[in-house]
């Protein structure tokens, strides 16, 4: 039975919408409590999302994709979620794709997006977080030398998502010494690594268990041997050719958390308004119905900002304030409306049958990657407001 949705119907993209939402309710709340308690990928639900083509949803028609603008893969995320799925699980098909196709030759983008758009190939992972320079990106230290028409990388990375579960990596890596670059964001380059050529051949995959279900690993590159043509773009030029697929992650993880928030207030809303105690219903209490009320306000309007993002996205801009007030602001309502939940839903709330403590979980990740408010606060000061540098 799919859920009742108090928080309201979003009026784009509704067939979108409605084909996400029918292929979810296969995936209720029961299969996504079992994954996240072995600690398991949802092969099943890729399986089926792929199948469905709405994972390859902003692969052009050209390259077997179906074309669509970054607004209807916002949608299909926020459905996901909002159904009490996770789509962390495969959310970075959708943006690290860009990548490629955005700057990619046209050996890679034949060679890879019809494969990514059919299944066969997996575009899951994007290795940019060292353990050292954390949100420093430019700090990082991962470094692939030109050795004739291949790269020997040598570093690491960590919290690389997916990476077990994936055919391909976009890696970040130096090509050029920090302390002979101009700015400290040039010298960088962006490959897309074959992983099956590469692992136990310079490649190690660790994984990094977490506090939510997420295929986190650590990856570790000990004189890992790739062909020259896995660069894409340009050498030295990795830092800007990423910066638009940022973008496209902030503003589609802000999606997603629109479909958290929407997720905890219908569940909020109905619980409040059946269960009884002294008598009458919980939400009759206004203790119990303003913090709810607060969460879907806050949640509409973290909305209109994320549709603005990718309006501005879809437009040909790049839309850095937006995308990242969008990602705040959406992560931001999700928690409350989170918070909001487990409060209504008393000590249940912590029974695992309800899915609110695994969705509090899942949803509080998204204040602190895959940037955390801090940095967001920091970039508004600086890029937008014109205050000093403070970082
Ligand atoms: C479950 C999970 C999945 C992830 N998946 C991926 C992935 O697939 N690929 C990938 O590359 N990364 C991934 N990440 C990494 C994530 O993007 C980083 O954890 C995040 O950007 C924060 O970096 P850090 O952990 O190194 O924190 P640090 O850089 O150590 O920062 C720690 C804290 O200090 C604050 N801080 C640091 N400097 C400043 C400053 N100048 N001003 C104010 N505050 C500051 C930060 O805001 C943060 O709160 C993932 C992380 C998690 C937890």
């Amino acid at each position: 039975m799919p859920e009742p949705r108090a928080a309201g119907e979003p009026a784009d993209h509704t067939d979108i919408r409605d084909a996400a939402r029918r292929l979810c309710e296969d995936f209720p709340g029961g299969y996504w409590r079992a994954k996240d308690a072995a600690d398991a990928y949802p092969e099943e639900f890729v399986a089926a999302l792929t199948e469905a083509g709405l994972l390859a949803a902003p692969i052009p028609e050209a390259y077997g994709g179906s074309g669509l603008p970054l607004s209807a893969a916002c949608a299909i995320l926020e459905e996901i979620q909002r159904s009490g799925g996770n789509g962390g699980a495969c959310h970075a098909q959708m943006y690290t794709m860009g990548a490629i196709l955005r700057h990619g030759s046209e050996e890679q983008k034949e060679r890879y997006l019809p494969a990514i758009a059919s299944g066969e190939l997996r575009l899951q992972a994007f290795g940019v977080t060292e353990p050292s320079s954390g949100v420093d990106t430019a700090a990082l230290g991962t470094f692939a030398r030109r050795d004739g028409d291949r790269y020997i990388v040598n570093g690491q990375k960590v919290w690389t998502s997916r990476a077990e579960h994936s055919d391909l990596l976009l890696l970040l890596a130096r090509t050029a010494p920090r302390e002979e670059a101009r700015k400290k964001t040039d010298g960088l380059s962006v490959f897309l690594v074959d992983m099956r050529e590469v692992l136990g051949r310079g490649l190690t995959i660790r994984p990094l268990p977490a506090m939510l279900n997420h295929a986190t690993t650590e990856l570790f590159f000990d004189d890992m041997a790739i062909p020259a043509s896995s660069l894409v773009g340009e050498e030295g030029e990795g830092f800007r050719h990423i910066l638009s697929g940022m973008n496209a992650e902030r503003i589609l993880i802000a999606a997603e958390c629109i479909g958290d928030a929407r997720f905890f207030i219908d569940r909020a809303t109905v619980y409040a308004a059946g269960r009884r105690v002294f008598g009458r219903a919980i939400g009759q209490n206004q203790g119990v119905q303003f913090p709810i009320a607060r969460a879907y306000a806050h949640a509409e309007a973290a909305a209109l900002m994320v549709a603005e993002a990718a309006r501005r996205f879809e437009a040909g801009e790049e839309p850095g304030a937006q995308a990242n007030m969008a990602k705040m602001l959406a992560a931001d309502a999700a928690w409350e409306a989170a918070e909001a939940c487990l409060e209504t839903h008393g000590g249940f709330g912590f029974a695992r049958e309800y899915d609110i403590e695994r969705k509090w979980r899942e949803t509080r990740l998204y204040r602190t990657a895959p940037v955390p408010t801090n940095l967001v606060l920091a970039y508004l000061a600086e890029h937008v407001l014109g205050l000093p540098r403070s970082y």
